[in-house]
């Protein structure tokens, strides 16, 4: 798809609304498509948007194609500004130089602002078990570590639970006066991290954007959270996938515009963050993360997946996500992203399955803001899930598929073996086993009852005219 479809992502929004009275209040369905609609309304509202989707598609493609020069040129600006950059191959290495870092800094207590890739490498955990107290400052992500959870969607962490859910967990937890009032709550995570953030003796934080003319890290928050963790503490770590690079500052200001429109609906938001080095007295550090990214770039089908900003809309535009919530996927990406980048980076191996949570409707690549192709990597991905032999690809499976191709070829084979599924369904419940014996397929379902005016072709025949 080559330009925004807004018809196609409108007729979603507007046909899943109705679902979405219907279901319980842990559906995702009300607040994303709250969300989605927001989105929309602000892109709308650019006479040029898709002149921006290709424009930050083309620099994000110029990125791939020349991430080693690029990465090379941040580094080199970065060590000339101070900043000590690290390479991490995986997540292990990853968290082993926080590791090392945090002990030579002594650290009891870190503070994080949001980022995906310390999820990734499970930085938390990892900590935990090395007696490093670890706190999210992000408010969706500070909710959910304190339920024990993990987030279920990219952006907006805590999507899952309702305002009264959360003063709730605020009493419970904290110890704190019940309340669902938005703005009572907001004080009350406000009051307790201020104290963290100022005992914290180190802070970490992610990165939007790295540029590489300048060597600058480009953060954006509306909380003040990550402004607080990293000015703070007197060790700066940032933790940065490589993928994230941009060419020039000039590009900045079109992500900029870009990202909190579909991220959340904002115009701007209400805090950018340009670091060009450590503050006087303070360490700063960038960890460059690989994990898996480089293999995922070498590989030239899928690797337009390393394009995304991590805006989240796909998500919020995605009818199977709305309805089965993040913790479906089993990883840190879900949704239409985490169907395509977490085969190329935990291998299809693994996440065979994922490019199967998938309707096919295109919202997703209709409505992505550098224009990734995302269904069709998915279809992409399904056949590769079959090839590898995985679960998908038993020979069960293949047997059955390569059955039913036979028979769907012709009409005179469709119409052949219609007369034996018509029979098998009307003497199916005389069997001395029902069919739900076959497992979790059949199990709960019932057969649907053949219509017995015939088959939809024998009433076309007879009212074609
Ligand atoms: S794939 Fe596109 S829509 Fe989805 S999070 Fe990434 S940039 Fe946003």
């Amino acid at each position: 798809m080559t330009s925004i479809n807004r018809s196609g992502a409108e007729f979603l929004v507007k046909e899943t609304k109705g679902l979405s009275e219907a279901n319980g209040p842990k559906s995702l369905m009300p607040t994303s498509l709250r969300s989605a609609e927001g989105n929309l309304n602000v892109c709308w509202a650019i006479q040029d948007w898709s002149r921006w989707r290709q424009s930050a598609h083309d620099i994000k493609e110029y990125v791939l194609a020349n991430l080693d020069t690029l990465l090379e040129q941040f580094v080199t600006k970065l060590e000339a500004k101070g900043v000590t950059v690290l390479w991490a191959s995986d997540a292990a290495e990853a968290n082993n130089l926080i590791l090392g870092l945090a002990r030579k800094y002594n650290v009891k207590t870190a503070v994080k602002g949001k980022s995906m890739v310390s999820e990734e490498i499970g930085l938390n955990h990892f900590l935990e078990q090395h007696g490093i107290k670890t706190l999210e400052t992000d408010l969706g992500e500070y909710i959910v570590q304190l339920a024990g959870q993990r987030p279920t969607h990219i952006v907006t962490p805590a999507l899952h639970l309702s305002a009264s859910e959360i003063g709730q967990l605020f009493t419970d937890k904290l110890g704190e006066r019940y309340t669902a009032v938005h703005e009572e709550l907001t004080a009350i995570a406000r009051k307790k991290l201020r104290q963290e953030f100022i005992h914290a003796d180190l802070g970490f934080s992610g990165v939007n954007f790295g540029i590489a003319e300048t060597g600058t890290l480009a953060l954006i928050e509306n909380e003040g959270n990550i402004g607080l963790s990293t000015s703070s503490p007197k060790v700066h770590i940032a933790l940065m996938g490589l993928e994230k690079i941009i060419p020039r500052l000039d590009d900045l200001p079109l992500f900029l515009n870009m990202l909190p429109r579909m991220g959340t609906g904002q115009k701007l938001t209400s805090y950018v963050h340009l670091f060009n080095g450590a503050a006087p007295g303070r360490e700063m550090y960038l960890i460059l993360v690989d994990n898996g990214r480089i293999n995922a770039l070498k590989n030239q089908e899928f690797r337009e997946i390393l394009q995304c900003i991590r805006c989240g809309l796909c998500m919020n535009n995605c009818p199977v996500y709305r309805h089965v919530g993040g913790w479906a996927y089993g990883w840190v990406y879900p949704g239409p992203l985490g169907s395509v980048l977490v085969p190329q980076l935990l291998g299809i191996k693994t996440a065979w399955k994922l490019p199967f949570a998938c309707s096919l409707c295109g919202a997703c690549s209709s409505i992505c803001p550098v224009k990734i192709d995302l269904a069709h990597l998915i279809v992409r991905l399904r056949k590769k899930a079959v090839q590898a032999k995985t679960p998908a690809g038993n020979w069960i499976e293949t047997l059955t598929w390569k059955n039913y191709a036979f028979w769907m070829q012709t009409g005179f084979r469709f119409r052949f073996l219609m007369r034996f599924v018509k029979f098998g369904i009307r003497t199916a419940p005389f069997l001395p086993w029902h069919p739900d014996k076959l497992g979790a397929w059949t199990c709960g379902r019932t057969l649907p009852k053949p219509p017995k005016e015939g088959s939809f072709r024998q009433w076309w025949a007879a009212n074609r005219r």
